[in-house]
Protein backbone atom coordinates (compact mmCIF):
# COMPACT_ATOMS: atom_id res chain seq x y z
CA UNK A 1 0.00 0.00 0.00
CA UNK A 2 1.31 3.50 -1.06
CA UNK A 3 2.34 5.94 1.71
CA UNK A 4 -0.89 7.72 2.92
CA UNK A 5 -0.59 11.75 1.34
CA UNK A 6 -3.44 12.71 4.48
CA UNK A 7 -3.09 15.59 6.56
CA UNK A 8 -3.73 15.35 10.18
CA UNK A 9 -6.67 16.86 9.52
CA UNK A 10 -8.06 14.96 7.42
CA UNK A 11 -7.53 11.50 9.35
CA UNK A 12 -9.02 13.57 12.14
CA UNK A 13 -12.70 14.13 9.95
CA UNK A 14 -12.01 10.56 8.48
CA UNK A 15 -12.11 9.11 11.91
CA UNK A 16 -13.95 11.45 13.55
CA UNK A 17 -17.45 9.87 14.39
CA UNK A 18 -16.16 6.12 14.53
CA UNK A 19 -16.59 4.21 18.07
CA UNK A 20 -13.64 2.74 19.35
CA UNK A 21 -14.06 -0.83 17.38
CA UNK A 22 -14.45 1.16 14.60
CA UNK A 23 -11.35 3.24 14.47
CA UNK A 24 -9.10 0.64 14.80
CA UNK A 25 -10.62 -0.73 11.47
CA UNK A 26 -10.03 2.52 10.13
CA UNK A 27 -6.58 2.51 11.28
CA UNK A 28 -5.53 -1.25 10.20
CA UNK A 29 -6.80 -0.08 7.00
CA UNK A 30 -5.49 3.28 6.40
CA UNK A 31 -1.93 2.55 8.09
CA UNK A 32 -1.67 -1.47 6.04
CA UNK A 33 1.41 -2.79 5.41
CA UNK A 34 3.89 -1.05 3.49
CA UNK A 35 4.57 -4.89 1.67
CA UNK A 36 2.89 -8.00 2.91
CA UNK A 37 3.55 -8.95 6.11
CA UNK A 38 5.34 -5.71 7.26
CA UNK A 39 3.13 -3.76 9.25
CA UNK A 40 3.18 0.14 8.87
CA UNK A 41 0.66 0.27 12.28
CA UNK A 42 2.45 -0.34 15.60
CA UNK A 43 0.79 -0.58 18.98
CA UNK A 44 2.86 0.10 22.06
CA UNK A 45 2.02 -1.82 25.49
CA UNK A 46 2.72 -0.97 28.75
CA UNK A 47 0.76 -4.09 29.74
CA UNK A 48 -1.55 -1.73 31.92
CA UNK A 49 -5.20 -2.09 32.27
CA UNK A 50 -5.92 0.13 29.01
CA UNK A 51 -3.56 -1.65 27.09
CA UNK A 52 -4.73 -4.41 27.66
CA UNK A 53 -8.10 -3.56 26.30
CA UNK A 54 -6.53 -2.14 23.34
CA UNK A 55 -5.03 -5.72 22.54
CA UNK A 56 -8.11 -7.31 23.10
CA UNK A 57 -10.03 -5.20 20.36
CA UNK A 58 -7.03 -5.41 18.05
CA UNK A 59 -6.86 -9.63 18.39
CA UNK A 60 -11.13 -9.23 17.95
CA UNK A 61 -10.23 -7.10 14.70
CA UNK A 62 -7.93 -9.55 13.22
CA UNK A 63 -9.63 -12.38 14.65
CA UNK A 64 -10.19 -14.07 10.64
CA UNK A 65 -6.57 -12.80 9.43
CA UNK A 66 -4.51 -15.54 9.40
CA UNK A 67 -0.92 -13.76 10.04
CA UNK A 68 -2.04 -10.84 12.45
CA UNK A 69 1.68 -10.05 13.36
CA UNK A 70 1.45 -8.86 9.36
CA UNK A 71 -1.05 -6.44 10.45
CA UNK A 72 0.22 -4.98 13.50
CA UNK A 73 3.28 -4.99 15.19
CA UNK A 74 2.57 -5.14 19.24
CA UNK A 75 5.67 -3.98 21.18
CA UNK A 76 6.47 -3.37 24.65
CA UNK A 77 9.46 -2.03 26.54
CA UNK A 78 11.00 -4.83 29.13
CA UNK A 79 12.69 -1.78 30.43
CA UNK A 80 15.17 -4.49 32.70
CA UNK A 81 13.37 -3.02 35.45
CA UNK A 82 9.47 -4.09 35.08
CA UNK A 83 8.09 -6.02 38.15
CA UNK A 84 7.45 -9.15 37.95
CA UNK A 85 3.96 -8.89 37.88
CA UNK A 86 4.41 -7.05 34.35
CA UNK A 87 6.40 -9.86 33.29
CA UNK A 88 3.73 -12.59 34.16
CA UNK A 89 0.90 -10.28 31.99
CA UNK A 90 3.09 -10.48 28.91
CA UNK A 91 3.80 -14.38 29.10
CA UNK A 92 0.12 -14.81 29.70
CA UNK A 93 -0.83 -12.59 26.66
CA UNK A 94 1.23 -15.11 24.58
CA UNK A 95 -1.88 -17.85 24.95
CA UNK A 96 -4.29 -15.09 25.63
CA UNK A 97 -4.23 -13.51 21.83
CA UNK A 98 -3.20 -14.41 18.53
CA UNK A 99 -1.54 -11.60 18.13
CA UNK A 100 1.95 -11.45 19.12
CA UNK A 101 3.95 -8.83 21.78
CA UNK A 102 7.38 -8.53 20.81
CA UNK A 103 9.52 -7.35 23.63
CA UNK A 104 12.28 -4.18 22.97
CA UNK A 105 15.33 -3.89 25.43
CA UNK A 106 17.85 -1.06 26.21
CA UNK A 107 21.04 -1.37 24.40
CA UNK A 108 23.61 -3.42 27.26
CA UNK A 109 26.52 -0.75 26.51
CA UNK A 110 24.37 2.47 27.09
CA UNK A 111 22.63 0.78 30.63
CA UNK A 112 26.40 0.07 31.35
CA UNK A 113 27.15 3.45 31.23
CA UNK A 114 24.27 5.21 32.44
CA UNK A 115 24.98 2.74 36.10
CA UNK A 116 28.83 3.53 35.70
CA UNK A 117 28.16 7.20 35.48
CA UNK A 118 25.10 7.76 37.91
CA UNK A 119 24.79 4.39 40.24
CA UNK A 120 21.37 1.51 38.91
CA UNK A 121 18.71 4.66 41.06
CA UNK A 122 20.31 7.52 39.79
CA UNK A 123 16.53 8.24 38.40
CA UNK A 124 15.52 9.84 42.38
CA UNK A 125 18.74 12.10 41.88
CA UNK A 126 17.01 14.70 39.71
CA UNK A 127 14.28 14.94 36.71
CA UNK A 128 17.45 15.07 34.63
CA UNK A 129 18.86 12.07 36.06
CA UNK A 130 15.62 10.21 35.74
CA UNK A 131 14.75 11.57 32.26
CA UNK A 132 18.38 9.91 31.45
CA UNK A 133 17.18 6.56 32.82
CA UNK A 134 14.22 6.57 30.82
CA UNK A 135 15.97 7.91 27.43
CA UNK A 136 18.42 4.55 27.75
CA UNK A 137 15.36 2.12 28.83
CA UNK A 138 12.70 3.79 27.14
CA UNK A 139 13.13 6.44 24.48
CA UNK A 140 16.10 4.45 22.29
CA UNK A 141 14.28 1.10 22.07
CA UNK A 142 10.78 2.86 21.49
CA UNK A 143 12.84 4.31 18.16
CA UNK A 144 13.73 1.24 16.96
CA UNK A 145 10.17 -0.30 17.67
CA UNK A 146 9.08 2.66 15.35
CA UNK A 147 11.38 2.77 12.72
CA UNK A 148 9.83 2.39 9.33
CA UNK A 149 6.30 2.61 10.94
CA UNK A 150 3.53 5.25 9.64
CA UNK A 151 1.39 5.44 12.70
CA UNK A 152 1.59 3.76 16.27
CA UNK A 153 -1.43 2.87 18.67
CA UNK A 154 -1.38 3.98 22.38
CA UNK A 155 -3.32 3.42 25.10
CA UNK A 156 -3.41 7.00 26.59
CA UNK A 157 -6.53 8.63 27.81
CA UNK A 158 -7.23 12.09 28.23
CA UNK A 159 -8.22 11.60 32.17
CA UNK A 160 -4.76 9.74 33.03
CA UNK A 161 -3.08 13.05 33.88
CA UNK A 162 -2.52 16.75 33.23
CA UNK A 163 0.02 16.11 30.52
CA UNK A 164 -2.48 14.56 28.75
CA UNK A 165 -5.35 17.05 28.87
CA UNK A 166 -5.26 18.33 25.36
CA UNK A 167 -4.84 15.05 23.14
CA UNK A 168 -7.21 14.16 20.53
CA UNK A 169 -7.37 10.58 19.27
CA UNK A 170 -5.32 11.49 15.70
CA UNK A 171 -1.85 13.30 16.83
CA UNK A 172 1.34 14.01 14.95
CA UNK A 173 4.33 12.46 16.93
CA UNK A 174 6.93 15.19 15.77
CA UNK A 175 9.63 13.23 17.70
CA UNK A 176 9.17 10.15 15.98
CA UNK A 177 7.68 11.38 12.88
CA UNK A 178 4.73 9.11 12.86
CA UNK A 179 0.91 9.58 13.45
CA UNK A 180 -0.23 8.73 16.63
CA UNK A 181 -3.78 7.31 17.37
CA UNK A 182 -5.13 7.30 20.82
CA UNK A 183 -8.35 5.24 20.70
CA UNK A 184 -9.08 5.17 24.39
CA UNK A 185 -8.22 8.92 24.54
CA UNK A 186 -12.35 9.62 25.98
CA UNK A 187 -12.64 6.14 27.80
CA UNK A 188 -13.21 6.55 31.74
CA UNK A 189 -11.11 4.38 34.39
CA UNK A 190 -14.46 2.44 35.28
CA UNK A 191 -15.13 1.94 31.47
CA UNK A 192 -11.88 0.85 31.00
CA UNK A 193 -12.29 -2.02 34.50
CA UNK A 194 -15.56 -2.62 33.12
CA UNK A 195 -14.70 -3.56 29.61
CA UNK A 196 -12.00 -6.02 30.76
CA UNK A 197 -14.16 -7.70 33.75
CA UNK A 198 -17.00 -8.30 30.76
CA UNK A 199 -14.66 -9.83 28.39
CA UNK A 200 -12.69 -11.47 31.16
CA UNK A 201 -9.29 -10.07 29.94
CA UNK A 202 -5.91 -11.04 31.42
CA UNK A 203 -4.78 -7.63 33.67
CA UNK A 204 -1.75 -7.28 35.79
CA UNK A 205 -2.33 -8.31 39.02
CA UNK A 206 -1.18 -5.10 40.51
CA UNK A 207 -3.89 -3.44 39.79
CA UNK A 208 -5.68 -4.48 42.58
CA UNK A 209 -3.00 -3.22 44.91
CA UNK A 210 -3.69 -0.17 43.79
CA UNK A 211 -1.51 0.50 40.17
CA UNK A 212 -3.87 2.16 38.48
CA UNK A 213 -0.86 2.95 36.12
CA UNK A 214 2.02 0.77 35.41
CA UNK A 215 5.86 1.63 34.86
CA UNK A 216 9.15 0.44 36.36
CA UNK A 217 9.37 -1.18 39.77
CA UNK A 218 11.45 1.54 41.46
CA UNK A 219 9.66 4.42 39.91
CA UNK A 220 6.06 3.39 40.69
CA UNK A 221 3.94 2.71 43.41
CA UNK A 222 0.46 2.41 44.61
CA UNK A 223 -1.96 5.18 45.34
CA UNK A 224 -4.09 6.05 47.62
CA UNK A 225 -7.93 6.52 47.27
CA UNK A 226 -8.80 9.67 45.29
CA UNK A 227 -5.28 10.60 44.03
CA UNK A 228 -4.74 10.88 40.54
CA UNK A 229 -4.33 7.66 38.44
CA UNK A 230 -0.91 8.96 37.64
CA UNK A 231 0.16 9.97 41.34
CA UNK A 232 1.88 6.92 41.81
CA UNK A 233 4.51 7.17 38.67
CA UNK A 234 8.14 9.03 39.74
CA UNK A 235 5.78 10.14 42.53
CA UNK A 236 8.86 12.38 44.14
CA UNK A 237 8.70 14.91 41.20
CA UNK A 238 5.68 17.44 40.37
CA UNK A 239 2.95 16.08 38.40
CA UNK A 240 3.53 18.58 35.21
CA UNK A 241 7.06 16.84 34.69
CA UNK A 242 5.40 13.26 34.69
CA UNK A 243 6.26 11.72 30.97
CA UNK A 244 9.13 9.77 29.72
CA UNK A 245 9.63 10.82 26.41
CA UNK A 246 7.39 8.40 24.81
CA UNK A 247 4.44 11.08 25.02
CA UNK A 248 6.28 13.99 25.62
CA UNK A 249 5.34 16.19 22.65
CA UNK A 250 1.47 15.90 22.05
CA UNK A 251 0.82 20.06 21.18
CA UNK A 252 3.52 19.72 18.65
CA UNK A 253 3.00 21.50 14.67
CA UNK A 254 1.03 19.41 13.19
CA UNK A 255 2.26 18.45 9.29
CA UNK A 256 1.07 20.21 6.00
CA UNK A 257 -0.99 18.96 3.73
CA UNK A 258 0.17 16.47 1.16
CA UNK A 259 2.53 15.25 4.03
CA UNK A 260 4.12 12.27 2.43
CA UNK A 261 5.75 9.49 5.32
CA UNK A 262 9.59 9.77 5.98
CA UNK A 263 9.65 13.44 6.43
CA UNK A 264 7.46 16.92 5.82
CA UNK A 265 7.32 18.54 2.21
S1 LIG B 1 10.63 4.62 34.72
FE1 LIG B 1 12.38 4.73 36.16
S2 LIG B 1 13.59 2.82 35.92
FE2 LIG B 1 12.13 2.99 34.20
S3 LIG B 1 13.32 3.88 32.57
FE3 LIG B 1 12.29 5.62 33.59
S4 LIG B 1 13.66 6.31 35.24
FE4 LIG B 1 14.43 4.31 34.49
Amino acid sequence: MAFPTESLDELRNQSRDLDTGAFLAWALTTFGPSEPGVPSLAFATSLGLEDQLVLALLDEQLTYDPAPSGRIHAFTLDTGRLPEETLAVLHTNRTAFRVPVAAYHPEASAVEALISRGGPNLFYNSVEDRKACCAVRKVAPLGRALAGRRAWITGLRRAQSVTRTDLQRVEWDSANGLFKLNPLLDWSLDQVQAELARRGTPVNTLHAQGYPSLGCAPCTRAVAPGEDERAGRWWWEQADKKECGLHADPTAPAPARSFKFGGLS
